[in-house]
C-alpha cells in the first residue's frame, strides 16, 4: 500500500462526517489534514530515504565559502566497539581501552567521567576534544505502587521522552517500554501523546539509551532497598526488583515504523549488545504503507510484531487512528499476511484499546472475529481497557464485564484473546501523558520532582498496558 495521494481518497467526507455523527463520534473525531498526510510522509521519508552526498565544491566563479564548523565527534554510545578500539588506537592507547570503554557505557556509564578503568589522560583527552558518551540525564521520574517506573529523559536539544520500566509481579522480568519519536504525528484520538505534538525522530542512541536508563534506575532502586533491608528495615512486604531487562516494547511515544532507519539497528543493538531475547523485543504499530510486509518481513530478527488495531471497521477505525484513511483496514491486514508468509510463520498479535460505548460491544467482538478469521494468521489478540488520560480525552474505561464479554466472545468465535491489565496507573502511565505534562508546567518550573512521586492522574494508558500484556 501507498499513502493515497489525493485529497478525495485521504480526507474526511462527507458521508464518513454524517456517519460519525450518528454514532456520536464527531465529539472526539480529529481531523486528518492534507498536512498531517505530507507530515506523515515527511517523517517516512526522513526514515528510509539514504542521504544525499553533498554537493562537489562551487564553481570557479563563485566567491569561496567560509569554512564550516568542523563537526562535533560522534557519541561514544552511537560508536560500535571495533570503532571504539580504532579511536583508542588514533589516540595513541591499545585497541584493550577501546573495548573497555565499550563495556562500561554498555554497563551504564553515563559520562565519560563514570567510564571504568581508563588512564586518566585518555579520559582528558577525549574531554577536550569533545567527545560524550550521549545519554540522556533523567528529567524526573514517576514512581508506580506497582513498581512500574516511568523516566521522562531530556534529549541534548531540549526535548523530552519517556520510557518506563515494568516488573513483572513476581520480580523475575523487566519489560522496558521505549519511544521511537519525539511525539508522534499519527495523533491517535485515544492518546495522549498523539495530543502532544510531534518533533522528530529519535536516533537509534537514544532509542538504545531509554533501555539503559531504566536499567539503572531499576539498579539504583534495587542497592537502595538492599541498603535499607541491611539497615534492618522489614523487607518481606516489598517486592522484588528485577535489574535485569527480559523484555523490550516499542510501544512508547512515536509510530517505530515512520522511524525504521534508526529502530532496526536499535532493535539488533538491544539484542546483541544489551543481551535481550529477539523473541522478546515487541514493534508495535498502528500501520505505516510500505513498512510491514517489506522491510519488517525482510528482517531476520526474531522480533514479534503487534499491529495496533481498535476497531473492527474502516469506518470505526478512522474515527479513532486518524490515518487508517490512507491506509485502509483491509490493505493493512492484507500486507500482515504477507508478513507472516514471507517471514516464514511470524508471530503477528493485535492491540484492541477497549473504549466504552465506543468499540467494546458484543457486535463489534463478532466483527472483530469475522475480520481476522478473514486471514490465516494464527494471532492473539490483546485487549486493552482505556484509562483516562486527564481532560484531555472523551474516552472512559468500559466496565470490567463488558472487557471480559468481549473478550469470552472473541474466544468463543476461535479468536484467541486477553484482556491485558493496566500498570503505573498511578504514575501517568499513559503513553506521552508525563511529557504533556512537562509541557504544561512549562520549562519555567523547571523539572518535575525527582522519585517517588505520585502524579495520582490514575492514567494507565495502551502503552504500560500493552507492555504489560508481556509481564
Ligand atoms: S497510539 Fe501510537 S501511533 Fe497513535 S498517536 Fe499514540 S504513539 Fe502515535
Amino acid at each position: 500500500m501507498r499513502f493515497a495521494t489525493s485529497a478525495a481518497s485521504s480526507l474526511p467526507s462527507a458521508a464518513s462526517d454524517a456517519a460519525a455523527a450518528r454514532a456520536g463520534l464527531g465529539q472526539f473525531e480529529p481531523a486528518w489534514t492534507r498536512e498531517d498526510e505530507e507530515a506523515v510522509r515527511a517523517a517516512s521519508a526522513a526514515s528510509v530515504a539514504v542521504p544525499e552526498p553533498r554537493a562537489s565544491s562551487s564553481s570557479a566563479s563563485e566567491a569561496p565559502a567560509a569554512a564550516p564548523a568542523p563537526a562535533p565527534p560522534p557519541l561514544l554510545l552511537s560508536m560500535s566497539a571495533d570503532e571504539l578500539k580504532a579511536l583508542a588506537v588514533s589516540h595513541g592507547e591499545s585497541a584493550y581501552r577501546g573495548t573497555q570503554v565499550f563495556d562500561s557505557i554498555t554497563k551504564g556509564a553515563a559520562t565519560i567521567a563514570e567510564i571504568r578503568g581508563i588512564p586518566p589522560g585518555w579520559r582528558a583527552k577525549l574531554s577536550e576534544e569533545g567527545f560524550d558518551v550521549g545519554r540522556a540525564p533523567v528529567h524526573s521520574s514517576a514512581l508506580s505502587a506497582d513498581g512500574t517506573q516511568k523516566l521522562l529523559l531530556r534529549l541534548h536539544d531540549g526535548h523530552v521522552v519517556e520510557a518506563v520500566g515494568i516488573p513483572s509481579r513476581d520480580g523475575a522480568r523487566l519489560t522496558v517500554c521505549v519511544s521511537s519519536q519525539v511525539g508522534c504525528p499519527m495523533r491517535c484520538s485515544f492518546c495522549a501523546t498523539g495530543k502532544g505534538g510531534y518533533a522528530r525522530n529519535l536516533t537509534t542512541a537514544e532509542i538504545v539509551g531509554q533501555v539503559i536508563a531504566v536499567r539503572g534506575a531499576f539498579e539504583r532502586r534495587a542497592a537502595a532497598a538492599k541498603e535499607e533491608g541491611a539497615g534492618g528495615a522489614p523487607t518481606s512486604a516489598r517486592r522484588p526488583i528485577p535489574t535485569r531487562v527480559s523484555n523490550v516494547v516499542f510501544m512508547g511515544m512515536g509510530e517505530p515504523a515512520l522511524n525504521l532507519r534508526a529502530v532496526l539497528p536499535a532493535l539488533r543493538e538491544i539484542n546483541g549488545r544489551l543481551g535481550v531475547g529477539a523473541r522478546r523485543l515487541t514493534l508495535s504499530t498502528v500501520g505505516v504503507p510500505n513498512t510491514i510486509a517489506t522491510r519488517l518481513a525482510a528482517e531476520n530478527l526474531q522480533f514479534t510484531l503487534a499491529v495496533s488495531l481498535h476497531a473492527p471497521t474502516q469506518e470505526l477505525r478512522e474515527k479513532l487512528v486518524p490515518s487508517a484513511k490512507a491506509y485502509p483496514l483491509d490493505a493493512l491486514l492484507s500486507d500482515c499476511q504477507a508478513y507472516f508468509e514471507a517471514s516464514g510463520g511470524r508471530r503477528v498479535t493485535f492491540e484492541y484499546a477497549l473504549l466504552s460505548g465506543v468499540n467494546d460491544s458484543q457486535a463489534h467482538a463478532a466483527q472483530l472475529a469475522r475480520l481476522l478469521k478473514r486471514y490465516d494468521l494464527r494471532s492473539h489478540v490483546n485487549l486493552i481497557p482505556f484509562n483516562p488520560i486527564g481532560d484531555l480525552s472523551p474516552f472512559a474505561a468500559p466496565p470490567r464485564a463488558a472487557a471480559a464479554a468481549f473478550e469470552a466472545a472473541l474466544t468463543a468465535a476461535g479468536v484467541p484473546a486477553s484482556v491485558r491489565g493496566s500498570r503505573g496507573s498511578d504514575a501517568s502511565a499513559a503513553c506521552g501523558q508525563l511529557r504533556n505534562e512537562h509541557q504544561r508546567r512549562g520549562a519555567a518550573l523547571g523539572p518535575m520532582p525527582l522519585e517517588p512521586v505520585g502524579l495520582g492522574a490514575a492514567a494507565a494508558g495502551a502503552g504500560a498496558a500493552a507492555a504489560a500484556a508481556l509481564v
